[in-house]
């Protein structure tokens, strides 16, 4: 049996929560009992692996499971499932989000998005000197979500937490994130760096969008995060994930100064194999959502991983 696949390819793999049975608007969820499934298809085909041994020579392709974000079910489902089974995975937080009760401002936005008042219709965002009015409840939640989300996309943090806030007053309603969705707390952070399964990276003070922000905000959000990460867990922290991580979401700034602070990978969420020739500072790494363990399989062999039979 030949394997269709560049020799010395890897894959990084992308996930952000491990959860059953809750709202999942952004498909960020993956059941513990698929989580558990997928891990063993990994164990089964690749070679499971940290981001540090990406560039040692194998002979079966690395597969390195990552999380984005920093959510508190990384520690209660995912860990226990990898340390059951040996197999690492390395989870990007976002420092300033430790133990925060308003967390990640999509998670609040859904839930602003879910009490809408059905005497509502629209909703008014800051955009450049002036503001935008975008029509609400034409088609389905998820869609209202999507458009709500990209014109938040060019705000900063704090600012997309202030129309939150401004919106959910206007509108008497909550936009406090589901209780499911809350972030690690700094000790549950201490937790999960303290398993010997875990890396942990850097992924911002704020998960802000670097692109197009100037060179020394992106440095200082970049490095006064990594050194709260390091502080907190008296651990090196050497790998980091671009927030968001496509084409529109890093420049060359947020690569240098992530270089420059001392990481030494960044992953992106641009689709694609890490070869051996692939940029330390610019991996791809693919999205994973709730798959079954066939449709699991599916993608490694559509990725090239394994073997199509
Ligand atoms: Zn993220």
């Amino acid at each position: 049996m030949r394997i269709d696949m560049k020799s010395g390819d890897s894959l990084i793999l992308c996930y952000h929560r491990i959860a059953e049975g809750v709202d999942d608007p952004f498909k960020l969820c993956v059941t513990p009992a698929r989580f558990a499934a997928h891990l063993d298809e990994i164990a089964q085909h690749g070679e499971p692996s940290t981001l540090a041994e990406l560039s040692l020579p194998s002979l079966r392709p690395r597969i390195v499971v990552t999380f984005d974000d920093g959510y508190a079910d990384n520690l209660s489902n995912a860990v226990p499932i990898a340390e059951a089974r040996g197999i690492p995975i390395t989870v990007f937080v976002t420092s300033g989000v430790l133990g925060s009760d308003i967390g990640f401002w999509w998670d609040r936005l859904s839930t602003l998005l879910r009490s809408r008042p059905p005497s509502i219709s629209e909703i008014t965002l800051p955009a450049g000197e002036g503001t935008v009015r975008i029509g609400l409840g034409s088609s389905s939640r998820k869609r209202d979500l999507q458009s709500v989300r990209r014109h938040l996309l060019a705000l900063r943090v704090t600012e997309i937490h202030r129309v939150l806030d401004a919106v959910s007053e206007q509108w008497g309603t909550s936009a406090a994130p589901p209780a499911d969705a809350r972030p690690l707390t700094p000790s549950e952070f201490v937790q999960l760096a303290d398993s010997e399964m875990v890396t942990i990276g850097g992924h911002t003070l704020d998960h802000v969008r670097l692109r197009g922000l100037p060179a020394l905000e992106q440095k200082d959000n970049i490095v006064s995060s990594k050194e709260e990460l390091e502080r907190l867990s008296g651990q090196a922290i050497l790998h980091f994930a671009y927030p968001f991580g496509g084409h529109d979401s890093f420049d060359d700034h947020s690569v240098d100064a992530v270089r420059s602070a001392g990481f030494e990978t960044a992953s992106t969420t641009i689709p694609g194999n890490a070869g051996p020739t692939a940029d330390p500072h610019r991996l791809p790494r693919r999205m994973v959502v709730n798959w079954s363990r066939l449709r699991f399989k599916v993608a490694l062999e559509r990725w090239r991983l394994v073997p199509h039979h």
